[in-house]
């Protein structure tokens, strides 16, 4: 999963960017990097790490220029590491570009022999470097048809962002599977992966750029075009972006976050009430739902854990180690709100286990008497090859583990999961979405060697 933000057009455009990947930091906190263009040259600054310890007042002073694109990055294909950091940059007949991707493409393997049959030598392993040697390949003199020729042969997720010299070319795969908003701020635009980015620019909220559609942004001048059979494609908006993934504060796919997740709660809440002196939810990301769901049974919420703010999500330490020491660092319980207490503990949504076992076994030290756990989604049965790093089939606990089973691991005394009509019912454009992690049904055709470490395994 990653976060991407382009500025078309401001004097302080480097800036922007910069406040854009602070706003976009939950997307991804591997990689940080900005991309701008001076009408002369590139500036790059990419490192390992989060915004706000790669950028400092001097060095975003030194990215010259008033177009800019940048990139926050949690790896889906390739590795964590230094080469793989983006935007990829460029330069190709002395034309500089560099390019921002949020997704996961399905036919990366196939392009990707393709290209090296034909003499290409790759510096990463992530597919979005694929659609460099694709666009370099296909040089148009008309902006263009050059993009619309390239990203029709890209399958599967993808929301991109290109810088092409002053131009900025932003594109959504026909699915929509990722979000992408455009944005006006002064006399130019600006593309991001959620509208919260704009809040924090200050620049007004335009649209959402439409699944198969490319915008192409020149100064204070957008052109939009449409990928061939973009309107006949299923749209596919991924559902996970909703129940965890986006932030509350964004508008993405039609419709609010926060309230999303507190229709989830409350949905959650017809289906399964518990018998309990108050509902919490686990901080931050089950809070929304916790809400929604006591607002249902008109039963007091409460904050009976206490997020430490100084650690981020603890699920994007790629090691089981850290991740699991992040999750004891992170969350703190109020033993005088939990003791001797009965209490609904409702969570967005359970992938390993390992962190709700460890929350739980936390909140039972705290003296809690009762615990019955809610989950404002359904099980998550099956791995995402659309951009979303949930684990191989083998350590999703639902795909292996009944409800009972899992109730039991964790050890609380109820487990009861959202259906996944239920889920849908609350959702506005309801068949608009992918749930393929809760069904196993994709609606694109995945590669039966699809793995996150494709291109390093050649
Ligand atoms: P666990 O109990 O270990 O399954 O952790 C569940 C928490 O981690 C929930 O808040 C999930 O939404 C969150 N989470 C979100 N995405 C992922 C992911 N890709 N891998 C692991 N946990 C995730």
């Amino acid at each position: 999963m990653c976060g991407i933000v382009g500025i078309s057009h401001h004097k302080e455009a480097s800036q922007m960017a910069f406040l854009g990947l602070y706003a976009l930091q939950h997307r991804g906190e591997e990689s940080a990097g900005i991309v701008t263009y001076d009408g002369k040259e590139t500036h790059v600054i990419k490192k390992m790490g989060l915004a706000v310890d790669n950028f400092d007042e001097s060095n975003i002073g030194k990215l010259k220029g008033h177009v800019a694109i940048a990139h926050t990055r949690y790896s889906t294909t390739g590795s964590n590491a230094v080469k793989n950091v983006q935007p990829i940059v460029v330069t190709h007949r002395k034309r500089p570009m560099a390019v921002a991707h949020n997704g996961n493409l399905t036919n990366t393997e196939e392009l990707y022999s393709r290209l090296e049959e034909e003499g290409a030598i790759f510096q990463t392993s992530m597919d979005s470097e694929v659609i460099v040697h694709l666009l370099a390949r296909a040089a148009n003199g008309d902006l263009k048809e050059w993009f619309l020729k390239v990203l029709a042969q890209l399958k599967g997720a993808f929301s991109l962002i290109f810088l092409v010299e002053d131009t900025i070319i932003g594109a959504r795969d026909p699915h929509g599977f990722r979000p992408l908003s455009l944005g006006k701020l002064g006399d130019g635009y600006i593309l991001a992966s959620e509208s919260c980015a704009f809040d924090l620019m200050k620049a007004e909220f335009v649209r959402e750029i439409e699944p198969g559609e490319v915008v192409i942004i020149k100064g204070n001048k957008i052109e939009s075009v449409f990928l061939p059979g973009a309107s006949k494609a299923v749209r596919a908006h991924c559902v996970f972006e909703n129940i965890y993934f986006a932030r509350p504060d964004s508008h993405i796919f039609g419709d609010n976050v926060y309230q999303v997740r507190k229709r989830l709660g409350a949905q959650l809440a017809k289906e399964h009430p518990a018998k309990a002196d108050f509902v919490m939810g686990i901080p931050d990301s089950g809070n929304y739902a916790a809400l929604g769901y006591a607002q249902e049974l008109k039963m007091p919420f409460e904050i009976g854990m206490i997020r430490n703010h100084y650690i981020g999500r603890t699920f994007i330490q790629p090691t089981q180690f850290l991740r699991e020491f992040r999750v004891r660092v992170k969350l703190n319980p109020i033993r005088e709100m939990i003791e001797g207490r009965r209490v609904v503990v409702v969570e967005d949504s359970i992938v390993r286990g390992t962190t709700s076992r460890n929350r739980i076994a936390e909140i039972r030290e705290a003296g809690a008497k009762e615990i019955h756990m809610r989950i404002s989604c359904p099980p998550i049965i099956s791995p995402c090859f659309y951009g979303i790093d949930f684990p191989s089939t083998r350590e999703l606990i639902a795909h292996s583990k009944s409800v009972q089973e899992i109730a039991d691991f964790i050890k609380v005394d109820s487990l009861a999961y959202l259906s996944l009509e239920g889920m849908m019912a609350v959702m506005k454009t309801q068949g608009d979405f992918c749930t393929s992690c809760f069904t196993g049904k994709y609606p694109l055709h995945i590669p039966s060697n699809a793995d996150k470490l494709i291109l390093e395994k050649q």
